[in-house]
């Protein structure tokens, strides 16, 4: 299920259920050619695969959560990587108790229900690159 707002370049979407959260995110991009944009998601998901990276080993360290969380809040961007749509988010969830975990979302994190917003930009979209100093893929110029 997608709305479509052309007059201001925003979708509202229902990922389904069972679905990965990042690869619906970057079909949907893919589908409608949103090359860069800012997103949020909520929602809940069913468990989840989070990154923490270690700036000193420049590697990510993944973190899998197999229970039922919500989705307090989940932001990030959208723009080119290897010539294709790509969505970057971080994500803090709730477990039962209400208490916090968060990080980088990877892919592995599986819908149970969520909403996303996606605001198109128009231009150039940023091209992501490898970045020697810090080991990531990152925008090829910075402010
Ligand atoms: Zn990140």
């Amino acid at each position: 299920m997608l709305f479509n707002y052309p007059q201001n370049q925003a979708f509202l979407c229902r990922l389904p259920h069972d679905g990965d959260v990042l690869e619906e995110i970057n079909k949907i991009c893919t589908d409608h050619g949103i090359t860069a944009g800012m997103l949020s998601v909520i929602g809940a998901v069913r468990k989840a695969r989070l990154g923490f990276y270690h700036q000193d080993r420049k590697e990510y360290e993944i973190l899998d959560f197999d229970e039922p969380l919500e989705i307090v809040s989940c932001a990030g961007n959208i723009s080119l990587k290897d010539g294709k749509p790509f969505a970057h988010l971080h994500v803090a969830l709730s477990d039962a108790r209400g208490a916090l975990i968060g990080g980088h979302l990877m892919p592995g994190t599986v819908i149970f229900a969520a909403e996303a917003c996606i605001q198109k930009f128009q231009g150039t979209a940023p091209a992501r690159g490898f970045d020697p100093t810090t080991g990531l893929p990152l925008w090829q110029s910075s402010c």
